[in-house]
């Protein structure tokens, strides 16, 4: 993760990596634009449409002329839509309307959290491989990342172990995503009872859990953290509409937090960026009370592309690719090739692998540094079956190039 300083900016902002995902989807959109036919798996995001039912709501909403400001924290049925979602669905009995917060995607939502609970100098332990965000949001909260590596041989889970080893007096928070992005792992309910038995043991410590992936998940059986009553009080749920649901340009995502932490967010939030879009309101009141038929037929999908690209993966010389168990995304171990070259190319990190593959291969992927394993690359399987396979030839021709 490199950070470009430029004269006359902030300190804050000179210290921020550029989002790796973002990057990368500008590179391929770059050289597209010039012509070439270029694979992109770099992006997490949905190639499906959203479903028809949510686009209705919105499409009345604007009829209806429903295009004010907003409650900062979100319309009055949605928080309590969502509240009741919680309770049916994860287990997270004491949810009420006043402990959701509604932003503008769940990104807005993690950054809210991090800058309630954060002083400067304050430790949050990041389960690596995380989500790129995560790392670059703790800095901007002038908190201190605390990166634990969970291990290939643990599908990347973090232990309960690892995190004991990792607490010190100045940890604020831990924080994950499950299913994860990008390894696609998924922690059971005995992986994350340990893990919060820990988290207990300590009075100021809090668990943000980004769900975000949560009905994409292939073990059938997604399990909250805030459902264990000996730590609900200390866990900030995370969850959105752009993965499950297929809406990513519609920017919303919410947290369920304990009522003084989700109070703090609606007051960070009024002066920041206030209610998220009236219409996408709506659209998600939708599909948090409609029919989760799509969201199934979608996840579906996706379980038989991870097979596919599993498959495809396997049979590439010297890579090692994992078994996903949710989200979209499968994170293979492609370190056989650092010191390689090609032509002009000299491989020494994921990064270059990753920049050769776009010019070489015209298959635009994202390096794991930016995921905090360096070994790795993430591949999004978001993608048709078509563009899986062609992607994955592409990529076994360029690899075998290098020598
Ligand atoms: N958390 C994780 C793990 C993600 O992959 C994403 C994807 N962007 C987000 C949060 C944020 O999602 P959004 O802001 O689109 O709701
Ligand atoms: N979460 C997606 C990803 O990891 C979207 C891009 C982003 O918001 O960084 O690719």
């Amino acid at each position: 993760m490199v950070a470009t300083t430029k004269p006359h900016l902030a300190d804050r902002i000179n210290a921020l990596a550029e989002s790796q995902t973002l990057e990368m989807a500008k590179k391929a959109r770059e050289l597209k634009a010039k012509g070439f036919d270029v694979i992109s798996l770099n992006l997490g995001e949905p190639d499906f449409q959203t479903p028809d039912h949510i686009k209705e709501a919105a499409k009345k909403a604007i009829d209806e002329g429903f295009t004010f400001y907003t409650p900062v924290a979100g319309i009055p049925d949605l928080r309590k839509a969502i509240a009741e979602k919680l309770v049916r669905e994860n287990g997270l009995t004491d949810m009420k309307a006043e402990n959701i917060v509604i932003s503008t995607g769940a990104k807005q939502s993690l950054v809210n959290v991090l800058m309630c609970l954060v002083n400067k100098g304050d430790e949050v332990v990041i389960f690596a491989p995380y989500w790129v965000s995560y790392y670059e949001m703790v800095k901007l909260a002038e908190g201190v990342p605390v990166v634990v590596k969970g291990l290939a041989e643990n599908e990347y889970k973090v232990t309960a172990e690892q995190l004991r080893a990792a607490i010190t007096p100045r940890t604020k928070a831990i924080m994950y995503s499950s299913p994860c992005n990008p390894t696609g792992a998924v922690f059971s309910e005995q992986e994350l009872t340990e893990i919060a038995k820990v988290v207990a043991e300590h009075d100021d410590i809090y668990v943000i859990a980004d769900e975000i992936y949560e009905y994409i998940n292939f073990t059938g059986k997604h399990f909250s953290i805030g459902s264990l009553p000996f730590i609900k009080d200390k866990v900030v749920t995370v969850n959105g509409f752009s993965k499950g649901f297929a809406m990513t340009g519609w920017r919303a995502g919410y947290i369920a937090a304990p009522k003084w932490l989700a109070d703090a967010c609606d007051k960070m939030q009024g002066q920041v960026t206030s209610g998220t879009c009236s219409i996408t309101q709506k659209a998600a009141l939708a599909a948090v009370t409609g029919d989760l038929t799509p969201t199934k037929k979608m996840s579906e999908a996706y379980q038989r592309r991870r097979d596919l690209i599993k498959k495809l993966l396997d049979e590439v010389p010297h890579v090692k690719a994992n078994y996903p168990q949710g989200a979209f995304y499968i994170f293979p171990d492609v370190s056989y090739y650092f010191g390689k070259k090609y032509e002009n190319y000299h491989i020494k990190t994921s990064y270059d692998l990753c920049i050769y593959l776009l010019n070489e291969a015209h298959v635009s992927i994202v390096d794991g540094e930016g995921f905090g394993e360096p070994n790795c690359v993430r591949i999004s399987s978001a993608a048709s079956d078509e563009n899986i396979t062609e992607a994955v030839r592409r990529i076994k021709v360029a690899l075998a190039k290098l020598s």
